[in-house]
C-alpha cells in the first residue's frame, strides 16, 4: 500500500482538527483525577482513524502503517496522548494475519467500527517480566474451551476494553521441543467474564494500566488463534507494527516539546533579551531537533517497509529506541529551557515530561532493544 504525501497531509490535517477539540485543560483534569480520556477515544474510534491498519474488506480504511503512524504522530504533537487508544489500531494484527477465515468476519469489521473495544494486550507479567517465553498463565483444554489460571501485569486499558488478546501457556515449558514454543494467543471476552479480576494500578501518569488475575477464567478453543503452542511467534510478529507506531508518538512527543521550547525561547526576556540568543538555550533545542528528525527517517523508513511487506525488525526495534531518546532529550530541554515554569501544570510540560518517561521502557525497554541489535544485526553471543 502506498500512500502519498498529499493524502498523509490530509490525513494530518483532520487529526489536529479533532486534536482542536481536546486541549490542555481536558488532559489535566483527566490526569489529576486519572480518568480515561473517553470522549477523545470516542472521536477517534468514529472518525475512523483508529482502523487504519484494518482492510477496507474488513471494514477499515486499509490505509497502512505509514498513515497510521501519521495519525498517532499528528496526535503527540497536538498536545494529546494516543496511548489510551492505540492498541485498538495494532492488536487486531495478530487476528488479522494469523486468524481463520470465520475469526476474522466475526472481529475485525466490529473492531474497526469500535462495536468491539481491543484495546487490552495480555502478555507481561509479574515474574517473567522480559522473558516472555518464561510467562507461566496457562490455558489448559477441557472439551470445546480452554481454563485459564494465573496473572498478568501491566495490562493496560483493561477495565475499558471488551476483549483482550491474551497469551497464554498451554505446553509446560519442560515439555516444549522447540524454544518458543507452547505459548497460544486467545481472543478472550471479559465482558462478565467469571474468574477475571482487574485491579487498576495508579502510575507516574495517566496510562489506565492494570494487573489482571485469571481464576478458572474459560475461553471457547474457537477464540484461539491459529495454532496452538504458535502464540510467541504470532506476538512477536506484531510488535514490528506496534514499535513503529510506538516510535511515531514519540515524535509526535517531540515536535510538542520542542515546538514549545522554541516559542518561549523566542519571547521570554532576561537580562533585557531573549533567551533564545543565549547558545546555551538554543544549541540543546538544535540538537534535540537533530535528533527527531533523524529518528523520523528510521521510523519512516520502518512503516514504508512494512507496508511494502518487506521485513522491518531492525528498522522498527532502531526507530522505537531513537524515536523514544529523541522525545525524551525534546523533553529535557523543554523543562530547562522554561526554567521554574515548567513544572506549573498549567504549562502542561510536566504532564509530558511524565508521559514522555515511558516509552524507553514500554512496551519493550531500551536495554531489550539494544540486546535484539547486538545479537540479530551485528551477530554477537546471545547475552541472555
Ligand atoms: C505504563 C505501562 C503500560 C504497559 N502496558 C502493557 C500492556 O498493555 N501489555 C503488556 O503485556 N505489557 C505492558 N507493559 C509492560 C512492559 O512491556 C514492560 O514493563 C517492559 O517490557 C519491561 O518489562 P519489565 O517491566 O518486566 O522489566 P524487567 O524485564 O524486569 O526488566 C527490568 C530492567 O532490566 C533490564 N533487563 C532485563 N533483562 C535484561 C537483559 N538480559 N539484558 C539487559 N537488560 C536487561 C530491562 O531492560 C529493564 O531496564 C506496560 C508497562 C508499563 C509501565
Amino acid at each position: 500500500m502506498t500512500i502519498s504525501a498529499e493524502e498523509l497531509d490530509a490525513i494530518r490535517d483532520s487529526v489536529r482538527a479533532l486534536c482542536t477539540q481536546f486541549p490542555g485543560t481536558y488532559w489535566r483534569e483527566l490526569d489529576q483525577n486519572r480518568e480515561y480520556p473517553t470522549a477523545f477515544v470516542t472521536a477517534l474510534t468514529e472518525s475512523g482513524f483508529l482502523g487504519a491498519l484494518i482492510p477496507e474488506e474488513y471494514g477499515g480504511s486499509g490505509l497502512g502503517l505509514r498513515a497510521a503512524c501519521a495519525i498517532l504522530e499528528e496526535i503527540h504533537k497536538n498536545g494529546c496522548n494516543a496511548g489510551a487508544a492505540h492498541a485498538q489500531m495494532y492488536t487486531m494484527g495478530t487476528v488479522l494475519k494469523h486468524g481463520s477465515p470465520t475469526q476474522k468476519k466475526e472481529w475485525l469489521p466490529k473492531i474497526a467500527s469500535g462495536e468491539i473495544r481491543l484495546q487490552a494486550f495480555g502478555v507481561t507479567e509479574p515474574t517473567s517480566g522480559s522473558d516472555t517465553m518464561s510467562l507461566s498463565t496457562t490455558a489448559v483444554r477441557q472439551g470445546d474451551h480452554y481454563v485459564i489460571n494465573g496473572q498478568k501485569i501491566w495490562t493496560s486499558r483493561a477495565e475499558h476494553s471488551d476483549y483482550m488478546l491474551l497469551l497464554a501457556r498451554t505446553t509446560p515449558k519442560e515439555d516444549v521441543k522447540k524454544k518458543g514454543e507452547g505459548l497460544s494467543v486467545f481472543m478472550l471476552d471479559m465482558r462478565g467474564a467469571k474468574g477475571l479480576t482487574i485491579r487498576p494500578i495508579r502510575t507516574m501518569m495517566n496510562h489506565a494500566t492494570t494487573e489482571v488475575f485469571f481464576d478458572n477464567v474459560t475461553v471457547p478453543a474457537a477464540n484461539m488463534i491459529g495454532e496452538e503452542g504458535q502464540g510467541f511467534r504470532y506476538i512477536l510478529g506484531s510488535m514490528n507494527a506496534e514499535r513503529t507506531l510506538i516510535g511515531a508518538e514519540c515524535l509526535g512527543d517531540a515536535q510538542w516539546f520542542i515546538n514549545k521550547a522554541t516559542a518561549y525561547a523566542n519571547e521570554r526576556k532576561v537580562f533585557g533579551r531573549l533567551i533564545g540568543q543565549n547558545q546555551g538555550v538554543a544549541f540543546p533545542l538544535a540538537r534535540a531537533y537533530a535528533q527527531y528528525r533523524a529518528a523520523a527517517l528510521m521510523i519512516q523508513r520502518s512503516a514504508e517497509m512494512f507496508d511494502a511487506g518487506e521485513k522491518n525488525a531492525e528498522e522498527a526495534n532502531i526507530g522505537k529506541m531513537l524515536a523514544s531518546e529523541a522525545s525524551w532529550a525534546a523533553a529535557e530541554v523543554c523543562v530547562q529551557v522554561h526554567g521554574g515554569f515548567a513544572f506549573a501544570e498549567e504549562f502542561d510540560i510536566e504532564r509530558k515530561f511524565r508521559e514522555a518517561r515511558l516509552y524507553q521502557v514500554a512496551p519493550i525497554s531500551t536495554n531489550l532493544i539494544l540486546s535484539y541489535v547486538a545479537e540479530h544485526v551485528l551477530g554477537l553471543p546471545r547475552s541472555y
